[in-house]
């Protein structure tokens, strides 16, 4: 789906461009909204539908654009090299980089996503047939699946596991 969203917005589209999905999982990791596809999820491009027409109408709306432009955050993300991702204090645990590496070896024998808690995105462990988060100290009947690949890379500076 995100293949196919992606050529649909190479495509010359009028600005902004309003998206509808319908039947996504729509949720929050880390503060941002996170968009989860499920079997029977769709996306529209500037849809020709009446409350789309509306929507672009109050868009011409300086002070309705602004309120909504006011309300994404702006996030700063650095770029580093390994050594400086090396010299980074446990207090930036949950900083975002970008690293520019050359991917030296995959680690096929590693299991290709982790179960997160549905309620605090915490991952749970598997016990007594269960899965179980010990922060929410309660079973979790269902929990989500997140992609994790377990990867060793390098640049000029070293290298390292991600
Ligand atoms: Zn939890």
């Amino acid at each position: 789906m995100a293949k196919k969203l992606f050529e649909e917005l190479q495509k010359t589209l009028d600005e902004p461009v309003i998206v509808i999905f319908a039947s996504a999982k729509i949720g929050l990791w880390k503060d941002e909204v996170d968009l989860s596809h499920v079997a029977a999820t769709h996306f529209y491009l500037n849809h020709k539908h009446h409350s789309m027409k509306k929507i672009r109408k109050r868009l011409q709306d300086p002070i309705f654009s602004q309120e909504i432009t006011t309300g994404i955050k702006q996030k700063q993300i650095k770029q580093l090299d390994i050594a400086q991702i090396k010299q980074l204090q446990p207090q930036s645990m949950e900083l975002e980089v970008i690293s520019h590496v050359v991917i030296k070896y995959v680690d096929d024998k590693a299991a290709w996503f982790f179960r997160l808690c549905t309620n605090c995105k915490n991952e749970v462990v598997h016990e007594t047939r269960n899965y179980i988060c010990k922060l929410c100290k309660r079973i979790i009947p269902h929990p989500e699946k997140r992609f994790r690949v377990s990867i060793v890379a390098a640049d000029s500076t070293g290298g390292m596991e991600f």
